[in-house]
Protein backbone atom coordinates (compact mmCIF):
# COMPACT_ATOMS: atom_id res chain seq x y z
CA UNK A 1 0.00 0.00 0.00
CA UNK A 2 1.30 3.69 -1.10
CA UNK A 3 1.37 5.90 2.19
CA UNK A 4 0.71 9.64 1.57
CA UNK A 5 1.62 12.13 3.64
CA UNK A 6 -1.14 14.87 3.98
CA UNK A 7 -0.61 18.43 5.19
CA UNK A 8 -4.19 19.81 5.72
CA UNK A 9 -2.84 23.35 6.14
CA UNK A 10 -4.35 26.60 6.87
CA UNK A 11 -8.24 28.33 5.87
CA UNK A 12 -9.33 26.48 3.38
CA UNK A 13 -6.58 23.93 3.10
CA UNK A 14 -8.75 21.12 5.13
CA UNK A 15 -12.26 21.49 3.35
CA UNK A 16 -10.81 20.99 -0.01
CA UNK A 17 -8.32 18.25 1.79
CA UNK A 18 -10.99 15.78 2.72
CA UNK A 19 -13.08 15.47 -0.55
CA UNK A 20 -9.79 15.70 -2.35
CA UNK A 21 -8.88 12.18 -0.96
CA UNK A 22 -12.82 10.99 -1.24
CA UNK A 23 -12.18 11.51 -4.73
CA UNK A 24 -8.99 9.44 -5.01
CA UNK A 25 -10.60 6.95 -3.13
CA UNK A 26 -13.33 6.71 -5.09
CA UNK A 27 -11.17 6.52 -8.59
CA UNK A 28 -8.95 3.84 -7.82
CA UNK A 29 -11.79 1.88 -6.02
CA UNK A 30 -13.62 2.66 -10.32
CA UNK A 31 -10.20 1.29 -11.74
CA UNK A 32 -9.90 -2.03 -8.92
CA UNK A 33 -6.69 -0.60 -7.67
CA UNK A 34 -5.66 -0.63 -3.93
CA UNK A 35 -6.51 2.22 -2.01
CA UNK A 36 -3.55 4.86 -0.64
CA UNK A 37 -2.66 4.80 3.01
CA UNK A 38 -3.15 8.63 4.17
CA UNK A 39 -1.42 10.19 7.08
CA UNK A 40 -2.10 13.82 8.38
CA UNK A 41 0.69 16.03 9.66
CA UNK A 42 1.08 19.06 11.62
CA UNK A 43 2.54 22.29 9.69
CA UNK A 44 1.44 25.56 9.00
CA UNK A 45 0.51 29.07 10.31
CA UNK A 46 -2.32 27.59 13.03
CA UNK A 47 0.49 25.23 14.19
CA UNK A 48 2.74 27.75 13.83
CA UNK A 49 0.61 29.70 16.66
CA UNK A 50 0.16 26.70 18.32
CA UNK A 51 3.31 26.01 19.34
CA UNK A 52 5.97 27.92 17.77
CA UNK A 53 6.92 25.68 15.09
CA UNK A 54 5.99 25.91 11.29
CA UNK A 55 7.38 22.31 10.19
CA UNK A 56 7.81 20.41 13.11
CA UNK A 57 11.02 18.08 12.34
CA UNK A 58 8.98 15.01 12.97
CA UNK A 59 6.75 15.90 10.01
CA UNK A 60 9.71 16.90 7.49
CA UNK A 61 10.87 13.25 8.74
CA UNK A 62 7.19 11.49 7.61
CA UNK A 63 7.45 13.64 4.48
CA UNK A 64 10.82 12.07 3.75
CA UNK A 65 9.28 8.96 4.51
CA UNK A 66 5.96 8.85 2.25
CA UNK A 67 6.24 7.81 -0.72
CA UNK A 68 4.10 10.89 -2.44
CA UNK A 69 3.23 14.03 -0.05
CA UNK A 70 0.21 15.86 -0.79
CA UNK A 71 -0.28 19.69 0.60
CA UNK A 72 -3.50 21.81 0.24
CA UNK A 73 -2.06 25.59 1.30
CA UNK A 74 -0.41 27.33 4.20
CA UNK A 75 0.15 30.13 6.01
CA UNK A 76 -2.16 33.50 7.00
CA UNK A 77 -1.84 37.07 6.59
CA UNK A 78 -2.40 37.70 10.66
CA UNK A 79 0.14 35.24 11.72
CA UNK A 80 3.58 36.52 11.53
CA UNK A 81 7.39 36.13 12.59
CA UNK A 82 8.76 38.96 14.72
CA UNK A 83 10.53 39.87 11.92
CA UNK A 84 7.08 40.64 10.26
CA UNK A 85 6.96 38.05 7.48
CA UNK A 86 4.86 35.09 6.86
CA UNK A 87 5.63 31.83 8.07
CA UNK A 88 6.56 29.45 4.29
CA UNK A 89 6.64 26.23 5.51
CA UNK A 90 5.67 24.68 1.91
CA UNK A 91 8.91 26.75 0.51
CA UNK A 92 10.96 25.51 2.78
CA UNK A 93 9.82 21.35 1.91
CA UNK A 94 10.99 22.05 -1.02
CA UNK A 95 14.77 23.27 0.24
CA UNK A 96 14.58 20.55 2.66
CA UNK A 97 13.29 17.84 -0.07
CA UNK A 98 15.58 18.85 -2.87
CA UNK A 99 12.49 19.51 -4.66
CA UNK A 100 14.06 21.30 -8.32
CA UNK A 101 11.52 20.46 -10.76
CA UNK A 102 8.25 22.62 -10.32
CA UNK A 103 5.84 21.37 -12.65
CA UNK A 104 2.66 23.73 -13.62
CA UNK A 105 0.81 22.74 -16.16
CA UNK A 106 -1.62 25.06 -18.08
CA UNK A 107 -4.14 23.28 -19.80
CA UNK A 108 -7.56 25.24 -20.75
CA UNK A 109 -10.36 22.54 -19.89
CA UNK A 110 -13.06 23.61 -22.86
CA UNK A 111 -16.21 25.64 -20.86
CA UNK A 112 -13.13 27.11 -18.23
CA UNK A 113 -12.77 30.82 -18.00
CA UNK A 114 -10.17 31.81 -19.68
CA UNK A 115 -9.46 35.37 -20.82
CA UNK A 116 -8.15 34.57 -24.05
CA UNK A 117 -10.81 35.59 -26.70
CA UNK A 118 -9.26 33.62 -29.25
CA UNK A 119 -11.33 30.46 -30.69
CA UNK A 120 -7.84 28.39 -30.08
CA UNK A 121 -8.07 28.89 -26.56
CA UNK A 122 -9.35 25.41 -25.71
CA UNK A 123 -5.77 23.91 -27.72
CA UNK A 124 -3.19 25.34 -24.52
CA UNK A 125 -2.31 22.41 -23.19
CA UNK A 126 1.58 22.78 -21.92
CA UNK A 127 3.71 22.67 -18.80
CA UNK A 128 6.33 24.83 -17.36
CA UNK A 129 8.98 23.35 -15.65
CA UNK A 130 10.40 25.75 -13.25
CA UNK A 131 13.56 25.05 -11.63
CA UNK A 132 12.67 25.65 -7.55
CA UNK A 133 15.83 25.55 -5.66
CA UNK A 134 18.22 27.83 -7.50
CA UNK A 135 18.71 29.95 -9.49
CA UNK A 136 17.70 33.88 -8.03
CA UNK A 137 16.41 32.07 -4.75
CA UNK A 138 19.17 30.42 -4.25
CA UNK A 139 20.52 33.05 -1.80
CA UNK A 140 16.99 33.76 -0.96
CA UNK A 141 17.14 36.21 2.71
CA UNK A 142 21.12 37.10 2.11
CA UNK A 143 20.46 39.78 -0.13
CA UNK A 144 22.96 42.79 0.73
CA UNK A 145 20.93 45.78 1.25
CA UNK A 146 23.14 49.49 2.16
CA UNK A 147 21.85 52.94 1.91
CA UNK A 148 23.02 53.74 -1.58
CA UNK A 149 22.55 49.81 -3.04
CA UNK A 150 21.26 46.61 -3.10
CA UNK A 151 22.53 43.11 -4.37
CA UNK A 152 21.48 39.71 -4.65
CA UNK A 153 22.97 36.66 -6.01
CA UNK A 154 22.05 33.87 -9.04
CA UNK A 155 23.38 30.59 -9.13
CA UNK A 156 22.51 28.28 -11.23
CA UNK A 157 24.42 25.01 -10.58
CA UNK A 158 25.63 21.72 -13.29
CA UNK A 159 24.05 19.48 -11.07
CA UNK A 160 21.15 20.78 -10.52
CA UNK A 161 20.16 21.64 -13.94
CA UNK A 162 21.50 18.44 -15.68
CA UNK A 163 18.69 16.87 -13.45
CA UNK A 164 15.94 19.65 -14.07
CA UNK A 165 16.67 18.91 -17.72
CA UNK A 166 16.82 15.37 -18.10
CA UNK A 167 13.63 15.27 -15.71
CA UNK A 168 11.77 17.65 -18.30
CA UNK A 169 12.71 15.99 -21.41
CA UNK A 170 11.44 12.88 -19.51
CA UNK A 171 8.14 14.16 -18.61
CA UNK A 172 8.18 15.78 -22.62
CA UNK A 173 8.84 12.06 -23.67
CA UNK A 174 5.59 10.92 -21.17
CA UNK A 175 3.50 13.38 -22.76
CA UNK A 176 4.42 12.49 -26.60
CA UNK A 177 3.34 8.78 -26.22
CA UNK A 178 -0.05 9.82 -23.71
CA UNK A 179 -0.89 11.79 -26.96
CA UNK A 180 0.63 9.99 -29.40
CA UNK A 181 2.17 13.15 -31.28
CA UNK A 182 6.14 13.97 -30.97
CA UNK A 183 7.30 16.03 -28.21
CA UNK A 184 9.25 19.31 -27.56
CA UNK A 185 10.52 21.41 -24.91
CA UNK A 186 11.77 24.78 -25.08
CA UNK A 187 14.36 26.27 -22.75
CA UNK A 188 13.27 30.25 -21.31
CA UNK A 189 16.77 31.90 -20.36
CA UNK A 190 18.14 35.08 -20.69
CA UNK A 191 20.99 34.19 -22.66
CA UNK A 192 21.57 37.16 -25.00
CA UNK A 193 22.72 38.99 -21.85
CA UNK A 194 23.34 36.91 -18.94
CA UNK A 195 26.71 34.29 -18.78
CA UNK A 196 24.91 32.10 -16.35
CA UNK A 197 22.13 31.94 -18.72
CA UNK A 198 23.95 31.01 -21.38
CA UNK A 199 25.44 28.59 -18.91
CA UNK A 200 22.18 27.29 -18.55
CA UNK A 201 21.14 27.02 -22.34
CA UNK A 202 24.47 24.94 -22.96
CA UNK A 203 23.92 22.32 -20.34
CA UNK A 204 20.06 22.04 -21.89
CA UNK A 205 21.96 21.07 -25.41
CA UNK A 206 24.19 19.19 -24.06
CA UNK A 207 21.57 16.99 -22.15
CA UNK A 208 19.12 17.25 -24.90
CA UNK A 209 21.49 15.00 -27.67
CA UNK A 210 20.44 12.09 -24.80
CA UNK A 211 16.95 12.77 -25.95
CA UNK A 212 16.75 12.50 -29.79
CA UNK A 213 13.00 11.60 -30.10
CA UNK A 214 12.35 15.29 -28.62
CA UNK A 215 12.80 18.82 -31.00
CA UNK A 216 13.73 21.19 -28.88
CA UNK A 217 14.47 24.95 -29.16
CA UNK A 218 15.21 27.81 -26.86
CA UNK A 219 13.68 31.18 -26.58
CA UNK A 220 14.45 34.31 -24.53
CA UNK A 221 12.25 34.75 -20.96
CA UNK A 222 10.82 38.65 -22.42
CA UNK A 223 9.57 36.86 -25.81
CA UNK A 224 8.28 34.20 -23.95
CA UNK A 225 5.93 36.56 -21.97
CA UNK A 226 4.65 37.99 -25.31
CA UNK A 227 4.34 34.44 -27.11
CA UNK A 228 2.01 32.99 -24.14
CA UNK A 229 -0.65 35.38 -24.43
CA UNK A 230 -0.24 35.73 -28.05
CA UNK A 231 0.07 31.87 -29.29
CA UNK A 232 0.17 29.76 -26.06
CA UNK A 233 -1.46 26.98 -27.79
CA UNK A 234 1.99 26.27 -29.61
CA UNK A 235 4.22 25.20 -26.66
CA UNK A 236 4.44 21.60 -25.51
CA UNK A 237 7.14 21.74 -22.65
CA UNK A 238 8.66 24.84 -21.39
CA UNK A 239 11.58 24.61 -18.61
CA UNK A 240 13.34 28.03 -17.04
CA UNK A 241 15.29 29.25 -14.44
CA UNK A 242 13.31 29.89 -10.65
CA UNK A 243 12.84 33.47 -10.58
CA UNK A 244 11.21 33.53 -14.18
CA UNK A 245 9.42 30.23 -13.25
CA UNK A 246 7.87 31.94 -10.57
CA UNK A 247 6.47 34.81 -13.03
CA UNK A 248 5.10 32.81 -16.10
CA UNK A 249 3.59 30.08 -13.97
CA UNK A 250 1.20 33.00 -12.29
CA UNK A 251 0.82 34.08 -16.13
CA UNK A 252 0.08 30.61 -16.53
CA UNK A 253 -2.76 30.65 -14.20
CA UNK A 254 -3.95 33.71 -15.23
CA UNK A 255 -4.43 31.89 -18.80
CA UNK A 256 -6.79 29.28 -16.95
CA UNK A 257 -8.74 31.80 -15.99
CA UNK A 258 -8.99 30.83 -11.96
CA UNK A 259 -6.49 29.61 -9.49
CA UNK A 260 -9.07 27.16 -8.86
CA UNK A 261 -8.15 25.07 -11.33
CA UNK A 262 -4.49 25.47 -11.37
CA UNK A 263 -2.70 22.36 -9.87
CA UNK A 264 0.91 21.86 -9.43
CA UNK A 265 3.88 19.49 -8.31
CA UNK A 266 7.57 19.83 -6.91
CA UNK A 267 9.37 16.93 -7.79
CA UNK A 268 12.97 16.26 -6.21
CA UNK A 269 15.00 12.77 -6.33
CA UNK A 270 13.72 11.44 -3.73
CA UNK A 271 10.17 13.17 -3.01
CA UNK A 272 7.20 15.13 -4.52
CA UNK A 273 4.86 17.22 -3.03
CA UNK A 274 1.72 18.13 -4.83
CA UNK A 275 -0.53 21.11 -4.06
CA UNK A 276 -2.57 23.60 -5.63
CA UNK A 277 -1.23 26.93 -6.84
CA UNK A 278 -3.10 29.09 -4.81
CA UNK A 279 -2.89 30.19 -1.01
CA UNK A 280 -5.11 29.47 2.17
CA UNK A 281 -7.78 32.13 0.89
CA UNK A 282 -8.88 33.12 4.33
CA UNK A 283 -11.43 35.51 3.05
CA UNK A 284 -13.73 32.57 2.45
CA UNK A 285 -12.52 29.98 5.13
CA UNK A 286 -14.78 28.02 6.87
CA UNK A 287 -17.89 28.97 4.67
CA UNK A 288 -17.39 25.65 2.62
CA UNK A 289 -17.58 27.53 -0.88
CA UNK A 290 -13.72 26.99 -1.85
CA UNK A 291 -13.27 25.43 -5.09
CA UNK A 292 -12.02 22.06 -4.77
CA UNK A 293 -10.49 21.32 -8.48
CA UNK A 294 -7.49 22.64 -8.38
CA UNK A 295 -6.79 20.42 -5.04
CA UNK A 296 -8.27 17.32 -7.38
CA UNK A 297 -6.01 17.81 -10.10
CA UNK A 298 -2.92 18.13 -8.01
CA UNK A 299 -4.24 14.82 -6.65
CA UNK A 300 -4.55 13.40 -10.26
CA UNK A 301 -0.65 14.38 -11.11
CA UNK A 302 0.32 12.88 -7.58
CA UNK A 303 -1.33 9.45 -8.98
CA UNK A 304 0.06 10.09 -12.61
CA UNK A 305 3.36 10.70 -11.21
CA UNK A 306 3.00 7.75 -8.84
CA UNK A 307 2.11 5.47 -12.00
CA UNK A 308 6.00 6.09 -13.47
CA UNK A 309 7.71 6.22 -10.31
CA UNK A 310 5.84 2.55 -8.98
CA UNK A 311 5.36 1.01 -12.24
CA UNK A 312 1.48 1.29 -11.50
CA UNK A 313 -0.11 2.11 -14.59
CA UNK A 314 -3.20 1.87 -13.18
CA UNK A 315 -2.87 4.86 -11.41
CA UNK A 316 -2.56 7.01 -14.44
CA UNK A 317 -5.70 5.19 -15.75
CA UNK A 318 -7.26 6.86 -12.12
CA UNK A 319 -5.59 9.66 -12.64
CA UNK A 320 -7.44 10.22 -16.20
CA UNK A 321 -10.67 9.63 -15.03
CA UNK A 322 -9.87 12.70 -12.42
CA UNK A 323 -9.23 14.72 -15.24
CA UNK A 324 -11.88 13.47 -17.32
CA UNK A 325 -14.26 14.18 -14.68
CA UNK A 326 -13.32 17.76 -14.07
CA UNK A 327 -13.52 18.44 -17.81
CA UNK A 328 -17.10 17.33 -17.85
CA UNK A 329 -18.40 19.44 -14.98
CA UNK A 330 -16.40 22.47 -17.03
CA UNK A 331 -17.61 21.72 -20.36
CA UNK A 332 -21.39 21.14 -19.24
CA UNK A 333 -20.78 24.29 -16.76
CA UNK A 334 -22.43 22.80 -13.88
CA UNK A 335 -21.71 21.93 -10.18
CA UNK A 336 -19.20 24.61 -9.93
CA UNK A 337 -18.39 27.00 -6.39
CA UNK A 338 -18.65 30.78 -7.01
CA UNK A 339 -15.34 31.73 -8.53
CA UNK A 340 -16.07 29.90 -11.50
CA UNK A 341 -19.36 31.60 -11.52
CA UNK A 342 -21.61 28.73 -9.84
CA UNK A 343 -23.04 28.38 -6.46
CA UNK A 344 -22.15 24.45 -5.38
CA UNK A 345 -20.62 24.15 -2.09
CA UNK A 346 -17.11 22.51 -2.19
CA UNK A 347 -18.77 19.50 -1.07
CA UNK A 348 -21.55 19.50 -3.79
CA UNK A 349 -18.96 19.56 -6.86
CA UNK A 350 -16.04 17.18 -5.32
CA UNK A 351 -19.63 14.72 -5.27
CA UNK A 352 -19.93 15.84 -8.93
CA UNK A 353 -16.62 14.70 -9.81
CA UNK A 354 -16.88 11.43 -8.05
CA UNK A 355 -20.41 10.93 -10.20
CA UNK A 356 -18.77 11.93 -13.49
CA UNK A 357 -16.08 9.40 -12.79
CA UNK A 358 -16.11 7.19 -15.63
CA UNK A 359 -18.77 8.88 -17.29
CA UNK A 360 -18.58 8.86 -21.71
P1 LIG B 1 -4.96 33.12 -2.12
O1 LIG B 1 -4.60 32.27 -3.30
O2 LIG B 1 -5.17 32.41 -0.84
O3 LIG B 1 -6.29 33.96 -2.43
C1 LIG B 1 -6.38 34.90 -3.50
C2 LIG B 1 -7.86 35.06 -3.89
O4 LIG B 1 -8.28 33.88 -4.57
C3 LIG B 1 -8.79 35.20 -2.69
O5 LIG B 1 -9.85 36.08 -3.01
C4 LIG B 1 -9.34 33.81 -2.48
O6 LIG B 1 -10.62 33.75 -1.91
C5 LIG B 1 -9.36 33.25 -3.91
N1 LIG B 1 -9.14 31.81 -3.93
C6 LIG B 1 -7.96 31.16 -3.74
N2 LIG B 1 -8.17 29.84 -3.79
C7 LIG B 1 -9.47 29.65 -4.03
C8 LIG B 1 -10.28 28.49 -4.18
N3 LIG B 1 -9.77 27.25 -4.10
N4 LIG B 1 -11.60 28.67 -4.38
C9 LIG B 1 -12.14 29.88 -4.48
N5 LIG B 1 -11.42 31.03 -4.35
C10 LIG B 1 -10.10 30.90 -4.12
O7 LIG B 1 -3.81 34.21 -1.99
P2 LIG B 1 -3.56 35.29 -0.84
O8 LIG B 1 -4.87 35.84 -0.35
O9 LIG B 1 -2.54 36.20 -1.38
O10 LIG B 1 -2.87 34.47 0.33
C11 LIG B 1 -3.58 33.96 1.48
C12 LIG B 1 -2.58 33.18 2.33
O11 LIG B 1 -2.13 32.04 1.63
C13 LIG B 1 -1.35 33.99 2.70
O12 LIG B 1 -1.02 33.73 4.02
C14 LIG B 1 -0.29 33.48 1.75
O13 LIG B 1 1.02 33.58 2.25
C15 LIG B 1 -0.71 32.02 1.61
N6 LIG B 1 -0.26 31.37 0.36
C16 LIG B 1 0.08 30.07 0.44
C17 LIG B 1 0.43 29.39 -0.71
C18 LIG B 1 0.79 27.93 -0.61
O14 LIG B 1 0.58 27.32 0.42
N7 LIG B 1 1.31 27.32 -1.65
C19 LIG B 1 0.39 30.02 -1.95
C20 LIG B 1 -0.02 31.36 -2.00
C21 LIG B 1 -0.35 32.04 -0.83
Amino acid sequence: MLNICVFEGDGIGPEIMAPTLRVLDAALAARGAEPLSYASHPAGAGHYQKTGEALPEASVAAARAADAILLSAMGLPAIRKPDGTEITPQIELRFRLGLYAGVRPVRVFPGAPTPLASPRAGEIDFVLVRESTEGLFAHMNEGIVTEDDATELLRITRKTSEKLFDFTFRLAERRAAQKGRPGRVTCVDKANVFRAFWFFREIFEARAKAFPGLATDTAYVDAMAMWMVQRPWDFDVLVTENMFGDILSDLGAGLLGSLGLAPSADIGDDAAVFQPCHGSAPDIAGQGVANPLAMILSGAMMLDWLAGEKDMPVLALAASDIEGAVGRLLAEQRDLTGDLGGTASTEVCADAVIAALGQP
